[in-house]
């Protein structure tokens, strides 16, 4: 087995039985030995309650655990008393985002953009939190420029963030790339490739039109001539991103952050393909 950092990302669920499955899931993770869990964050502070639970449990089980935590839709107070509910509770990492505007929410709130939350972060906490960012090699949606969208996320790292973890991609240049373009930028830190395993191809064609990741078209090609067989979709997707896993610890990424979805079976057996733990 080959050590290197791994990192496992799940939702906060909202029933009592996606609680118990999670528990599960976490359960079949053991082997891993994953360095971190990461729990996302309903943008507008939807899942504020379920996000802390969770990471709470987590942390109690001895875990490091990151909550993430958006800002858009909020304000100060209300981000100092989730900081001060995370501190209390032990914990040391957060995933710091702007997140994006829930429809019907009309107003964006006391932060513009994730460099704001972080300098918030820093102002009220000093250094107890070990922050990461959200990176995009394909570059954000709404970025006018590539360019713009590199100094954005220069200003997050100036800000005070330690470490980044990528939107999920299928063309491993864009993520060597994107470094090259950090490391000219005179930045150090880590970039953690975000790894999204495929499980439905068709939802993960609707949803990547929606966050900017690209679909090669060779792949969606290939996916669209599977039809609907689900046992060859599987193989297809993890043939795929076991290579692209390969491929991008082979180029020097410092580790793996599996998109989980709440699922384990294909994180386990992509780790199993590389021979790799945590
Ligand atoms: C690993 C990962 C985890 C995520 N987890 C969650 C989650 O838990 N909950 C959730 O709701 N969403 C999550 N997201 C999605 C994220 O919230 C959205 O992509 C959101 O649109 C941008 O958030 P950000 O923190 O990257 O924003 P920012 O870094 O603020 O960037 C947003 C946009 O503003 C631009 N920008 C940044 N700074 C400036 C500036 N100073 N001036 C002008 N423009 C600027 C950027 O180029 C970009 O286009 C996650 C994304 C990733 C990659």
């Amino acid at each position: 087995m080959m050590k290197t950092e791994l990192s496992v990302e799940f939702f906060p669920p909202q029933t009592p039985e996606g609680v118990e499955k999670l528990r599960l899931v976490r359960k079949q993770l053991t082997t891993l030995n994953s360095d971190f869990y990461s729990i996302t964050f309903g943008a507008g502070g939807t899942t504020r309650d379920r996000t802390f639970a969770i990471a709470k449990e987590i942390r109690d089980e001895g875990i490091p655990v990151a909550p993430h935590l958006s800002c858009v839709g909020s304000n100060r107070q209300k981000i100092r008393e989730i900081l001060q509910d995370y501190r209390s509770a032990g914990i040391r990492h957060i995933v710091a985002l702007r997140g994006d505007l829930p429809s019907g929410m009309a107003e964006a709130g006391e932060f513009r953009h994730a460099s704001e939350l972080i300098e918030f972060i820093r102002e009220e906490c000093g250094d107890h939190f070990h922050i990461k960012v959200a990176a995009y090699p394909e570059w954000h949606p709404q970025a006018r420029h590539p360019r713009d969208d590199l100094a954005g996320f220069v200003k997050k790292v100036k800000a005070g963030a330690d470490s980044a973890i990528t939107q999920y991609f299928y063309n491993a240049d864009a993520y060597f790339r994107f470094v090259d373009d950090v490391r000219a930028s005179g930045l150090d830190i880590p970039v953690i490739p975000g790894v999204m395993p495929i499980n439905s191809f068709s939802k993960l064609a609707r949803f990547s039109d929606n966050c900017g990741a690209e679909i090669p078209r060779w792949m969606r090609r290939k996916f669209e001539e599977l039809s609907d067989d689900a046992s060859a979709i599987r193989e297809l997707g993890l043939d795929i991103v076991t290579d692209l896993c390969g491929r991008l610890l082979a180029g020097g990424a410092p580790g793996l952050h599996f998109f989980s979805m709440n699922q384990s079976p294909l994180i386990l057996e992509i780790c199993s393909r590389l021979k790799i733990s945590g």
